[in-house]
């Protein structure tokens, strides 16, 4: 496998013709479990969670896309720039019960995933190779879903992927005419305005944004002004379990809607890395804002919105937050 560069949007992708089957397969065990006889690579364990042998875990994923030695050696090919695919691919396990999706475990068990992420980010970030660690989570065979053990992902690269470049750099832009965060705008006028808004708890808001690229689409983002994930649920643990409550009950809501859905982690790149040629460093911590992204997969509709160069979304999200909000979920 091998990262190539787009000469024309400037984004990275990896390609090659080892990619690996991702197509289920029926296994008599779960490689996840706590009886696992198979051997992972450990990286971190959390044991947060009272009656349980282990709460979240951090493993090297068995089927790794990037990988931790080496040198990325950017080359041109012509036009073209290619690099090798160093970086980090880690599987996340969100709790030690196989049958316990996020959705339906304890704020206490979605708080201590919450904070093994954080603490793997900030870890990753202590590796100067790496510009951006991202953290997803794909539910659903049509959303690529991997694993059967509720498990999220995460990877560390020598790029910062192109939808969070996009953001930086509006981000940024936006900061430098008005001198404020745009998040923060965004935040306080779905609160003013409560058109959007899905619910509110503790630090956090959760909302369908006012243009969504798929119905329902919805994030969560502190009310807090902060650029980095990591930072905030490092320096405040416990805002953690408000944050884990909002995202169950978020997809509980969704999930009354479609099972299947794409969650992204959006935080800033690694400040260790300082790159000669994008800007971006220098007002981040004031012009970012950290949030999550949750896309449905609504399978009747998933192909019109695919080949749609424009997105494409039939539903405005003022009256999906009217269904998300009436959904009957847990307390
Ligand atoms: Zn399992
Ligand atoms: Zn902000
Ligand atoms: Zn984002």
């Amino acid at each position: 496998m091998e990262l190539r560069k787009d000469p024309i949007t400037r984004s990275w992708v990896i390609t090659g013709d080892d990619v690996p089957d991702n197509a289920p397969r029926l296994e008599p065990f779960c490689r996840f479990c706590p009886d696992s006889r198979e051997s992972l690579q450990l990286i971190a364990s959390l044991s947060g969670t009272p009656g349980a042998p282990w709460s979240a875990r951090a493993v090297v994923h068995p089927n790794a896309l990037y990988h931790i030695e080496g040198e990325p050696t950017r080359r041109g090919d012509g036009i073209y720039d290619k690099m090798r695919p160093i970086g980090a691919h880690e599987v996340l396990i969100e709790n030690s019960t196989h049958d316990r999706p996020l959705w339906n475990a304890s704020d206490v068990e979605i708080e201590q995933f919450l904070l093994l992420a954080a603490q793997r980010i900030q870890d990753l970030k202590g590796d100067g190779r790496f510009k951006y660690v991202s953290m997803f989570k794909d539910h659903g065979s049509s959303a690529g879903q991997e694993f059967e053990h509720p498990t999220s992902q995460m990877t560390a690269t020598t790029f910062v992927p192109r939808r969070v470049l996009y953001e930086l750099r509006a981000a940024r832009e936006y900061f430098e005419s008005k001198e404020r965060c745009v998040f923060c705008d965004i935040i306080s006028q779905e609160i003013k305005q409560d058109l959007r808004v899905i619910e509110l708890r503790g630090d956090f808001i959760a909302v369908c944004p006012y243009a969504p690229r798929v119905p329902f689409e919805s994030w969560i983002l502190p009310r807090t002004h902060e650029a980095a994930f990591e930072r905030f649920g490092l320096n405040r643990p416990g805002t953690m379990r408000d944050l884990g409550a909002l995202l169950r009950r978020t997809l509980q809501r969704m999930r009354t809607i479609t099972e299947e859905f794409h969650l992204v982690l959006h935080t800033s790149p690694n400040s260790l890395h300082r790159s000669g040629n994008l800007g971006y460093w220098k007002t981040i911590d004031e012009d970012y804002h950290w949030h999550i992204e949750i896309m449905p997969v609504l399978a009747a509709k998933a192909k019109s919105y695919t080949f749609k160069e424009v997105y494409y979304s039939p539903l405005s999200s003022e009256t999906a937050v009217r269904r998300l909000r009436d959904a009957k979920i847990e307390p």
